[in-house]
């Protein structure tokens, strides 16, 4: 029995069913146990790999975009520079390196970072040691100011609740204890408040719903609409057009597991609605552009052309990796098209780089 199964056997022995949010709230973010604490989870020693690890050109062609919509600001003398959940600091680095001709981006940026795992803040420190950087705990602890800010592959760490229809209506999808003590599923035994805006269904059926994720979009909108800036969200998952489903997986060592088996040890992440925080950030204040796939974003943005670049100076081995890499980055097949860009901006600034229109403007 991993350290955190007994701490959640004995929250269910003391308060009764636990709702899979606050599961995975716990499994990922408990201040001793938790998956996120203190933990590095990239890379081949890890559990996962993130699309800035695979190839330098995705945080390079991130900076240039960065620095357009940095322009399409007015250029502000200081600006704030905020990465949620930046990981190894790899994306940052690479987009940094790659802006370093703009003139007056460098300068006028203040970089935040919203961390939580001590282990990655001292990971970010070290790629990220010609900058002045400060962390934070949550995007409420940056100073105001104009906001250029980054979330790739964060949302779906963030809890999402799970309800399942029944006859009585929407109920909690919850974790509880077996026979013999072990974690099981089950279900809660009231209808859930979260259900009311959900329309009937199949008994069955289940639909994720994360108040965190559009909390933080809504929070992201304000400060856009009050001080002005953008945010690219990189994420997988979709627009729900009805009942997400259950999407909620467990990862170790690069491979799905059962997401009950040593919680805390097993990163847990479930897909983004970007419908709904579509609609959080529009309510906000900001202006909504996409979502569109990841592989076609990159391509506007020119990875091709940027990777065709790096392979000239690249060994035999470097530009297989190259190559595998940006096919892995935009094939449909792999994170092309499961992959999502979805970026606020203020109302009244010009579509940012690579969007035409907006999918949803403030009501
Ligand atoms: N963006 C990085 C890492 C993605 S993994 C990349 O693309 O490589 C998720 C990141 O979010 C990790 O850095 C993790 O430690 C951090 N994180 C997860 N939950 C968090 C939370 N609730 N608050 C702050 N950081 C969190």
């Amino acid at each position: 029995m991993s350290g955190l199964e007994a701490v959640l056997a004995e929250a269910i022995r003391r308060d009764g069913l636990l709702p899979v949010a606050r599961f995975i709230d716990l499994a990922l973010n408990h201040p001793t146990f938790g998956y996120y604490r203190d933990r590095d989870p990239l890379g081949a020693q890890g559990d996962f790999v993130t699309a800035p690890e695979l190839s330098q050109a995705f945080g390079e062609v991130i900076g240039a975009w960065l620095a357009q919509a940095w322009l399409d600001l007015g250029g502000p003398a200081l600006y704030r520079l905020v990465e949620l959940g930046p990981g190894r600091g790899t994306l940052l680095a690479d987009a940094l390196r790659a802006t370093r001709g703009v003139p007056g981006f460098q300068p006028g940026l203040r970089l935040h970072l919203v961390e939580t795992s001590d282990r990655l803040r001292a990971a970010q420190a070290a790629r990220l040691a010609e900058f002045h950087v400060s962390w934070h705990g949550e995007l409420g602890e940056v100073p105001p100011g104009p906001l250029l800010l980054v979330a790739n592959e964060f949302f779906d760490a963030l809890p999402a609740h799970q309800l399942v229809a029944t006859a009585r209506g929407w109920v909690e999808r919850c974790v509880d204890l077996d026979a013999a003590g072990r974690l099981t599923f089950g279900l809660g035994e009231h209808r859930s408040p979260l259900g009311t805006r959900l329309p009937d269904a199949t008994p069955g059926t289940v639909a994720e719903v994360s108040p965190a994720r559009t909390e933080l979009a809504y929070a992201i909108a304000r400060r856009i609409a009050r001080g002005g800036g953008v945010a690219l969200v990189i994420d997988y998952g979709a627009w729900a057009e009805g009942p997400t489903g259950d999407t909620l997986q467990a990862t170790r060592n690069h491979a799905p597991c059962d997401p009950l088996d040593a919680p805390g040890t097993a990163d847990l992440t479930t897909h983004v609605d970007f419908g709904a925080l579509a609609e959080a950030a529009a309510a906000g204040g900001a202006a909504v552009y996409g979502p569109v796939p990841q592989g076609t974003f990159l391509a506007t943005l020119g990875v091709h052309l940027r990777t065709a670049k790096l392979l000239e100076r690249a060994t035999p081995d470097q530009q297989r990796a190259l190559r595998a890499a940006l096919f892995r980055l935009t094939d449909a097949g792999a994170m092309g098209e499961l992959f999502k860009v979805l970026v606020l901006a203020h109302p009244q600034a010009p579509p940012p780089p690579g969007f035409a229109a907006p999918t949803l403007s403030p009501c």
